[in-house]
């Protein structure tokens, strides 16, 4: 599944071929997506592309008229080629830019979406959404404050949209794993000084994994939408049975909210 990392290498690589360019034309072969294209789509015709940013694993191309809001799911990729360039199954909406290059979204199990909206950070999947993990507003303090005397686990709670965005599976892991702090732990029973250090490993881990990205961008045009987290070593993640890198230790997995957890009992507690 693309996860803010790959989300964020793949805004890299389109923003500077959409910004300040003209959206030709749209065209959607396969409107039933995670939600069905809708037909305001076409209201972006003959527009500039004002900004392209991400919010989350959203991505919001903005226009004078309102803005594009497209999510990748579990199998999306964005591609950018040349008009002429053969479609491939499951290219299922395509942006025309200056009648010259496609931005085709490519989604063979359809859990993404392409939506349109005048206001995208209003929009209701977007408008409750906590902060962004890289930036300033993502502190431990607002963790702290959040946790509160809750039980629910740290791993639960960190890869919950509300408190923090985009800390996927293997993100949430490893930066428990980096931080110290055991998975199972109820969030009440942090500490502020331990929520400190978990918000500087999740920075870290996500920082890092952007940067693998990064490596690949020079094959974006040609991109088969893999990239990112694959290259990032791995502590704890699919680590079970095998010795913990700092103390032997054998790494444990347990399932917590149908997702797999992955740690070390002498090293995270
Ligand atoms: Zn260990």
């Amino acid at each position: 599944m693309p996860e803010l990392p790959e989300v964020e290498t793949t805004l890299r690589g389109i923003h500077p071929h959409l910004l300040q360019q003209k959206i030709t034309a749209v065209r959607v072969y396969q409107p039933k997506l995670r939600w069905a294209v809708p037909d305001e789509l076409q209201t972006i015709i003959g527009q500039r592309v004002l900004s392209v940013k991400r919010r989350a694993k959203y991505l919001l191309i903005e226009t004078k008229l309102g803005s594009v809001i497209i999510h990748l799911g579990m199998s999306g990729s964005l591609r950018l080629c040349d008009k002429g360039t053969t479609r491939q199954k499951h290219d299922h909406v395509e942006f025309e830019i200056n009648q010259q290059q496609v931005l085709r979204l490519h989604d063979p199990r359809r859990f993404g979406c392409v939506l349109f909206s005048q206001d995208p950070l209003q929009h209701k999947l977007l408008i409750n959404l906590g902060p962004e993990p890289l930036l300033d507003a993502f502190t431990a303090k607002h963790l702290y404050q959040r946790a509160g005397q809750r039980k629910v686990s740290i791993k639960s709670f960190i890869m919950d949209a509300k408190n923090v965005v985009g800390v996927g599976n293997i993100y949430a892991n490893e930066a428990l794993f980096m931080a110290g702090i055991s998975p199972k732990i109820a969030v009440g029973c942090i500490t502020l000084k331990r929520y400190q250090l978990l918000v500087d490993a999740i920075k870290q881990v996500l920082a890092d994994a952007i940067k693998q990205g990064g490596t690949t961008l020079n094959d974006f045009v040609n991109a088969d939408g893999d990239t990112g987290y694959f290259q990032l070593k791995l502590n704890v993640y699919g680590q079970n049975d095998k010795p913990c890198s700092q103390c032997e230790t054998m790494i444990i997995k347990l399932v917590q909210n149908q997702r797999a957890s992955f740690y070390c009992p002498q090293c995270q507690s």
